[in-house]
């Protein structure tokens, strides 16, 4: 098969959540010969069990859990044709997590939690081969992490993609005759071979890189949604399905809190042009949303495309008179932002004060806290500093809107029974954000999906 026809299929949680799911996945998979690799997220709640036993637990529910991971693996075992080998490599993965997750409860770190993670995958990667072999197809498990080379920032590693490719050239690319490869989701390894994580939801960026890798001519990402919608689904109803929309407006989607894509899938198709498919693994004959380049939508781009909602983020005040004709202020609070590994999502500024949110995009594995009291201290020397919690980023996504007269009042009528703690606009021609209170941030977006989509 010539690369252009390749296609990277990744499957999310609930897509190999058990085995009526990993076997919906499956037939996926086998309707298309297209598809040469497939990237698989953990079962559905693995992951978060794992993550709760890196955050070291008692003896109790540090059992507690460790049931509830056998009991979600074992009930697929039960449904495949009896195999003591595959058997055996779950229960020494599952040794592994119980022996990994003692030593969690006696002290953590972010490269245990990553080590212990990883699990997930590596146990639904290797259930998955065994459906595909169940099907009579020729499937191969394969380790990522001897390709998927990444910085050593534990929790939310960077892809070193110059070594990506050389080692995909060297050791995947090889493997891949007339065999569908198995693969895990959002794992990878450091240059010491140590376990690093791509951060939560990574799998969709994993199957990205390996896409741009392997030259692919598509990804394709199955999920428990039939594509992009105009927003969460689970919030209105009335969201509909985007049959194709450009990587600009996805990528802004995504940075802005819509999950069905981790926000960094799109870097590596952008830069390779791959166009991704979004569908439902469990509703394949009801189609999907196709993100491409700007040049292939058929459709006119609209000043509205989509809502997006980003939860849980922190607002922080910081006053100075000192910056008042002053020179400087933001270089020094950038940089203390940035040694202390912060990047700033949204920023306004007044004579005296700086507003800023703290970017929440592809949170690290771990969930540790992003705002520690060792910045809050620093940022203290230089100024005073007022933390807002409880606030939600809601996101409209469009096109040319700063061009688009009568936009603003159509938005700020919709929304005029809320405050408005914060907005951004400007920065971008394809969006225009606004940080409200959590509590009205659902009725806010329903209200502009009637007004603009509906
Ligand atoms: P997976 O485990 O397959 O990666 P995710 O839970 O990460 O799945 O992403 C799918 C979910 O994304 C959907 O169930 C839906 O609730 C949510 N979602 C948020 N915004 C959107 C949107 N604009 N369109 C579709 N789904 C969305
Ligand atoms: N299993 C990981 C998570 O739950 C990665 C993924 O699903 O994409 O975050
Ligand atoms: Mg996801």
């Amino acid at each position: 098969m010539n690369n252009a026809q390749m296609i990277i299929a990744k499957f999310g949680g609930t897509s190999v959540a058990d085995y009526p799911a990993m076997c919906n996945s499956a037939n996926v998979v086998l309707s298309n010969p297209n598809v040469q690799v497939v990237v698989l997220s953990a079962s559905a709640g693995v992951t978060n069990l794992l993550v709760a036993l890196a955050e070291g637990c008692n003896n109790e529910v540090r059992q507690q859990n460790i049931d509830k991971i056998r009991a979600i693996q074992y009930a697929i075992i039960d449904k495949l044709p009896a195999n003591p080998e595959v058997k055996k490599e779950i229960d020494r993965l599952l040794d592994n997590i119980t022996s990994l997750a003692e030593a969690a409860s006696l002290a953590t770190s972010s490269a245990l939690t990553d080590e212990l993670v990883c699990h997930g995958e590596l146990m639904s990667s290797r259930l998955f081969v065994e459906v595909l072999k169940e099907k009579q197809s020729s499937a191969r498990w394969f380790d990522v992490r001897q390709v998927m080379r990444t910085d050593s920032f534990f929790g939310k590693a960077t892809p070193d993609f110059t070594a990506i490719k050389q080692l995909c050239d060297q050791h995947l690319k090889p493997v891949m005759n007339n065999n569908i490869i198995v693969t895990q989701g959002f794992i990878g390894s450091e240059a010491t071979g140590k376990t690093t994580t791509l951060g939560r939801g990574g799998s969709d960026y994993t199957a990205a890189l390996l896409g741009e890798a392997l030259h692919a001519g598509q990804i394709d990402i199955w999920t428990d949604v039939a594509g992009i919608y105009t927003t969460d689904p689970r919030i209105t109803s009335g969201a509909k399905r985007i049959d194709e929309i450009t990587f600009a407006e996805a990528a802004e989607m995504a940075t802005f809190g819509a999950k069905v894509l981790h926000p960094a899938t799109l870097v590596p198709a952008v830069r390779s042009n791959i166009p991704v498919f979004v569908g439902s693994s469990k509703a394949p004959k009801d189609g999907g949303t196709i993100v491409y380049s700007a040049k292939s939508i058929r459709s006119e781009l609209p000043t509205f495309r989509a809502l997006a909602l980003r939860r849980k983020q922190t607002l922080l005040t910081l006053h100075s008179l000192s910056m008042l004709h002053a020179q400087g202020f933001l270089a020094q609070v950038f940089s203390i932002m940035a040694k202390h590994n912060i990047s700033v999502d949204l920023v306004t500024t007044s004579e005296v004060s700086v507003a800023l949110t703290l970017d929440t995009t592809g949170t690290s594995t771990d969930g540790g806290p992003l705002l520690t009291k060792a910045l809050l201290d620093e940022l203290s020397t230089l100024c005073h500093v007022q933390v807002e919690d409880n606030l939600s980023l809601v996101a409209i996504i469009g096109n040319k809107l700063t061009e688009t007269k009568g936009m603003a009042k159509k938005v700020f009528d919709t929304m005029d029974q809320f405050s408005i703690r914060m907005s951004c606009y400007g920065a971008s021609t394809h969006n225009i954000c606004f940080l409200v209170n959590s509590n009205d941030a659902e009725n806010i977006i329903k209200q502009l999906h009637t007004a603009l989509f509906e």
